[in-house]
């Protein structure tokens, strides 16, 4: 940690969401760790990109399914950079299927990535940050684990699971300092909603309030915000971000 740059752990971190949660707390006087899977490119140019907003950064390729990878990660983190202060776990992935036609793969990827992936980031910051008295956590749900989403009943239960999960640590953790935060949102301009057939989205849009997508940015300042002290009294709590879908 460089003196007065508080160390920021974001999973899911190369794209969309995560991507604009490394930017804005970059730009916010966070150090920034982020971690992808699968592509290095989008990787490179971010660490490029944090690191021009004055940012240490530090990017790892790790798979949130494996506990393993994520505490090593995690280990080589706060050795880099220092005392991981905020964690935000954006990694997540979609298997859309009709429930009767859906593999145990596609279930079990999607719940391994989505929910196991959060308890994994989870469970290796939090023991730091109870030692240290402080810390913030930032899970990403989605308004599918509230509403339910047709075709998406592996999604929906990895993000309604992240919402209990998150309200039962946020009660384990309160005493030690540690905030637990779910941001759910909506429909997000971002690859993974750039994969939905464009007939599903129109249809989707026609649900939104404000008549378009919200933007990665937009949910970004939401997590910085929740991430910092400024949201000092905040926990436990469970915040829509979605342009007014299900008014
Ligand atoms: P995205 O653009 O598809 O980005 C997903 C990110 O997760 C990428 O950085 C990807 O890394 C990483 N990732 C995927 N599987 C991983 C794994 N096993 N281990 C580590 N990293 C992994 O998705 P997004 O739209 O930003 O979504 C971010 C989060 O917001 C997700 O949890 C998603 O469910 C949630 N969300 C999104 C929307 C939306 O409308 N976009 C709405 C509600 C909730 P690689 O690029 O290297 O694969």
């Amino acid at each position: 940690m460089t003196e007065d740059r508080p160390v920021a752990l974001i999973s899911g971190g190369s794209r969309g969401i995560g991507r604009a949660a490394v930017l804005r707390l970059a730009a916010d006087g966070y150090d920034v760790a982020f971690c992808y899977h699968s592509q290095a490119e989008a990787a490179e140019l971010l660490v490029k990109e944090a690191g021009s907003l004055g940012a240490n950064v530090a990017c790892h390729r790790v798979d949130v399914s494996d506990p393993d990878a994520v505490r090593a990660w995690v280990t080589a983190v706060e050795k880099e950079l220092g005392p991981v202060q905020a964690a935000v776990t954006s990694a997540g992935i979609t298997r859309d299927k009709a429930m009767v036609m859906m593999s145990d793969d596609d279930w079990r990827a999607v719940l391994g990535t989505n929910l196991d992936g959060a308890f994994h980031v989870c469970r290796a910051v939090a023991f730091g940050m109870m030692k240290r008295r402080s810390g913030s956590i930032v899970n990403i749900s989605s308004v599918a684990g509230i509403y339910g989403n047709a075709t998406q009943t592996n999604y929906a239960a990895s993000k309604a699971g992240i919402i209990g999960f998150s309200r039962s640590l946020a009660k384990e953790t309160g005493r030690y300092g540690i905030r637990v935060n779910v941001v759910a949102p909506g429909f997000v301009d971002t690859d993974m909603v750039a994969a939905v057939a464009e007939r599903a989205r129109e249809a989707a849009l026609a649900n939104v309030a404000l008549g378009r997508m919200g933007t990665a940015d937009e949910v970004a300042e939401l997590v910085a915000f929740l991430a910092g002290d400024r949201a000092g009294y905040i926990t436990g709590s469970v915040f829509q971000i979605d342009g007014g879908i299900a008014l």
